[in-house]
């Protein structure tokens, strides 16, 4: 496998980066994960726009645009997959045992690997840990991960595949990597970016293509909605059939199966909305 790191391709064997790059040593990197469809990344402007965002949020230079595109387009002509998750990581580069930067500016590695297309419904949790909707990491998409790790293993142990956060005064927020959406009197709502969640490219686009509204909602919510579904890049719009104990028989309902079927065929006609 080929990756790309200091402005060219190289072997994944033979590829370094530094022990005391930030990235690893204190979270200090921001990063996109894209989906490869037959060697195209989907919706490539969006996510290098947020990687600017999340970069500019961290205080590091705004990467090379045009490099990560021709990164990306050669990390995906060197390896070619039907179905990709493409990965870009951007972090503050080599520096010193400590928070303060080094000299060296940042590190941009771009890594692709296969993946598989998700079942059309899955199972979450809620979990007891809070998104805080006011840090200064909210709604920047960082490497600084540990938390979802932790609570997507909490998930698994439960037989689920996602992990719901409320934020600090109990408002629904999102998932360990994606974003909720539920639909109550066949309208569908979404937490707004205020809740502290993350601006998905993929609930973006849902909510443009589906009308649906940016609503606080309360965490309970999920007790009683009718339908309940989830995006990101890697699940697209995927329905929920169970909350922690509620089972959601049928999912996906009408409405989600409807943004399915539209988030299908405009992404379908358009990879790069
Ligand atoms: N929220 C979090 C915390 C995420 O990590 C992700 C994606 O990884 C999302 C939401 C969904 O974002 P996108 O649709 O851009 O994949």
């Amino acid at each position: 496998m080929k990756i790309w790191l200091d402005g060219g391709l190289q072997d994944i064997e033979s590829a370094r980066v530094s022990v005391f790059d930030h990235g690893l040593t204190v979270g200090d990197g921001v990063f996109e994960t894209l989906k490869a469809v037959h060697g195209h990344a989907f919706a490539l402007t969006r996510h290098l726009d947020r990687l600017t965002r999340s970069a500019r949020g961290l205080g590091l230079p705004d990467p090379d645009q045009d490099e990560v595109r021709r990164a990306c387009a050669a990390v995906l002509e060197a390896n070619p997959v039907p179905l990709g998750r493409l990965r870009i990581t951007y972090t503050g580069g080599h520096g010193p045992l400590g928070s303060d930067r080094g000299e060296h500016g940042p590190t941009l590695v771009v890594a692709v690997g296969e993946t598989t297309r998700r079942p059309d419904s899955t199972a979450v949790i809620t979990v007891p840990w809070t998104r805080n909707e006011r840090g200064a990491l909210t709604g920047l998409k960082t490497t600084s991960y540990a938390e979802n790790v932790v609570a997507l293993a909490r998930a698994r142990e439960r037989g689920a595949s996602e992990a719901l956060f409320a934020n600090t005064v109990g408002q629904l927020c999102e998932g360990t990597g994606s974003n909720v959406f539920v639909v109550l009197d066949g309208e569908i709502h979404t937490p707004p970016l205020a809740s502290g969640c993350l601006a998905g490219i993929t609930r973006e686009l849902a909510i443009e293509w589906t009308g649906a509204t940016e609503t606080d909602l309360p965490l309970d919510v999920l007790e009683r909605a009718d339908e309940v579904f989830l995006t990101s890049t890697l699940r697209d719009v995927q329905a929920v059939h169970r909350v922690d104990g509620r089972e959601l028989p049928g999912a996906p309902g009408p409405a989600t199966a409807k943004a399915m079927r539209i988030f299908e065929e405009r992404s379908g006609n358009d990879l790069d909305p």
